[in-house]
């Protein structure tokens, strides 16, 4: 049987190299970064989670699971007029929602041939259009708005990397087999901090959250060429250049000066 390559990347090795997702955000945010992490080894300051975060992406999962392959979908996409969303069945389902051990069989995940390289990650839902037989992602965002009229869009500048995130599930689910539509969903729940409603009860604290359904569509022309890209710099006889323009860099001089 043959080792899986994962971890730190070992030229000529048998098996494809595992690269999720953010790992591949790493390499277009920063390729000398990636290049540290990936082939030198040098391990980066852990970022600890956003437990909150992570517990609005359970309970709406949760919800949803409800309606997972039913004839109905779940009142709140009713409400919304999208009773045609319903989210998706499938005996591998869960499994692509895992993102460790993304490279493991049955998840989502795939291997690029040209370049060896085992692409994947785990998403947070997938919902099937009753009307085109279509599949959508979807990804669930949390937030709170500090502006209180402020709508929720796609525009601020981070949030490319969460288009991102979602053009390479997007394709990832494609090279599966899987009949996707270039149109992915965020569904945003944001922390209101504005109506005039009781937060704190006798025993427990109820925070209400905004909704909001931003349909995307995709664009994942860039995700080959990146590849390419990776597989150079993995390849690569040394790290490429720090960014001139990078304030991390910026600050490494000074202290190093
Ligand atoms: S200091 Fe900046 S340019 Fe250098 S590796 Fe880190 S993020 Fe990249």
């Amino acid at each position: 049987m043959m080792t899986r390559h994962r971890g730190q990347y070992k030229p000529g090795h048998e098996s494809p190299y595992e690269l999720s997702r953010s790992r591949i955000e790493n390499f277009v945010r920063c390729p000398a970064c990636f290049y540290m992490q990936q082939v030198l080894k040098i391990e980066f300051p852990s970022i600890p989670g956003f437990n909150i975060n992570e517990a609005t992406d359970i309970l709406l999962k949760r919800d949803f699971d409800k309606y997972r392959g039913q004839s109905e979908t779940h009142p709140f996409l009713i409400h919304m007029g999208m009773e045609h969303l319903v989210p998706f069945e499938h005996e591998h389902f869960e499994l692509w929602t895992q993102s460790l051990h993304f490279g493991a069989t049955n998840r989502m995940n795939t291997v690029h041939e040209p370049t060896h390289l085992l692409v994947g990650g785990g998403l947070d839902d997938v919902w099937l259009n009753t009307k085109t037989n279509q599949l959508h992602i979807i990804d669930y965002k949390s937030t709170s708005q500090k502006s209180r009229d402020k709508e929720i869009t796609l525009e601020d500048p981070w949030k490319a990397a969460y288009k991102r995130q979602m053009d390479l599930y997007v394709w990832v689910m494609l090279q599966k087999g899987f009949d996707v539509s270039d149109e992915g969903y965020f569904l945003y729940c944001d922390g209101d901090r504005f109506s005039d409603y009781d937060f704190l009860g006798t025993q427990n604290a109820v925070m209400k959250f905004k909704m909001s359904l931003l349909p995307y569509t995709v664009d994942t022309t860039w995700i080959e060429p990146t590849l390419f890209d990776v597989k150079e710099c993995l390849d690569g006889p040394r790290c490429p250049d720090h960014d001139p323009d990078c304030e991390h860099g910026h600050f490494l001089k000074q202290v190093l000066s």
